[in-house]
């Protein structure tokens, strides 16, 4: 299947099958991803949120402290929307998948030959076997990001009641949640490495379709990511700290893509080879997102993308036996 027009602009930084081993070919995607509902982003049971003294801004070394959401936090939902965006549109095209794929699941189940384990990396769960014991490492990564805001303007406790479980009623007030208010802005940069254009298509698929950050499960944590720039070389060219000192510094509300590109433009320049480094233009951002919120996913491309994580699966275990 031919690479949609909307992606031409990356071209160079895509394969054309995943490689065993790692080309140094990078794209990063920025989002601004905004809360829209008070959000949990903690990360064990403690009722807190995470927080961080950083600089208030590039050119401002004052200290403030600032709301971080982790990596991890940004992952997990992503990872599960990836493979479940993919089965439903099988299903809706009637593509056919094997048992093994039907049945990938986190954590411990993972097939190790569909689109995302391919992508999100898998580890093998088999017991013993010298030559299945083979893992995929992740092309994906994730860094943590931080608040533009500062925690203090961000935070909110949210009391909730003790709930008798054989009544129903509610007792006294129980404690606290710490919550981060809606329309805070947390910049996250997202890095893929050797990606088939399929992949960048669909990872820009599930990052605008997926919803949904907080920790805890009743609580839904609306949290809207907007893609706001690419960046792609032959390494990373910015990290999210660096974006978010960088925006707390600018105007960026009005126009994020044209100031998230001004960001980029400066940070290449930095690369190791600029030559290089692309940063994508305002408008070519804009049809990106406006060509994967169109492309009509249909059974030709499913099938293909399916293909080519299942011939890195092949090449890979192959790999595995020679090495055994
Ligand atoms: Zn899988």
């Amino acid at each position: 299947m031919e690479m949609p027009e909307f992606l031409s602009p990356l071209v160079d930084y895509f394969v054309g099958e995943i490689p065993l081993l790692r080309t140094a070919k990078t794209i990063q995607i920025v989002t601004i991803r905004q809360t829209h509902d008070f959000t949990v982003f903690r990360t064990e049971e403690t009722r807190e949120l995470n927080i961080v003294t950083l600089p208030k801004s590039a050119s401002d070394p004052e200290p403030v402290l600032k709301v971080v959401m982790l990596a991890s936090k940004q992952k997990a939902p992503e990872n599960r929307n990836y493979t479940t965006l993919f089965r439903t549109f099988a299903e809706k095209e009637g593509v056919k998948l094997d048992d093994v794929v039907k049945e990938c699941r986190l954590k411990d189940n993972l097939c190790r030959m569909c689109p995302r384990c391919v992508l999100f990396g898998a580890v093998s769960t088999e017991g013993g076997r010298g030559a299945d014991r083979w893992n995929i490492k992740h092309r994906i990564e994730y860094s943590s990001a931080y608040s533009i805001e500062p925690y203090e303007r961000i935070s909110e406790l949210i009391t909730f009641n003790a709930v008798d479980p054989a009544t129903q009623s509610t007792g006294q007030a129980l404690g606290y949640t710490e919550n981060v208010r809606p329309i805070a802005n947390f910049p996250s940069v997202v890095t893929l490495n050797s990606v088939t254009w399929h992949e960048l298509l669909w990872y820009l698929k599930t990052l605008l379709a997926t919803k949904s950050y907080g920790a805890e499960t009743r609580v839904k944590g609306d949290t809207v990511n907007y893609i706001v720039g690419v960046v792609a070389g032959f390494e990373e060219v910015i990290t999210p700290l660096e974006l978010n000192l960088e925006l707390c510094d600018a105007e960026w509300q009005n126009d994020p893509i044209t100031t998230v590109y001004k960001i980029l433009k400066k940070y290449s320049k930095e690369a190791s080879s600029v030559n290089v480094t692309r940063v994508l233009k305002p408008e070519e951002v804009k049809e990106l997102i406006e060509g994967v919120k169109q492309f009509e996913v249909n059974k030709e491309f499913l099938e293909e993308f399916m293909r080519i994580a299942k011939d890195f699966n092949d090449k890979a275990s192959e790999e595995a036996k020679k090495s055994k």
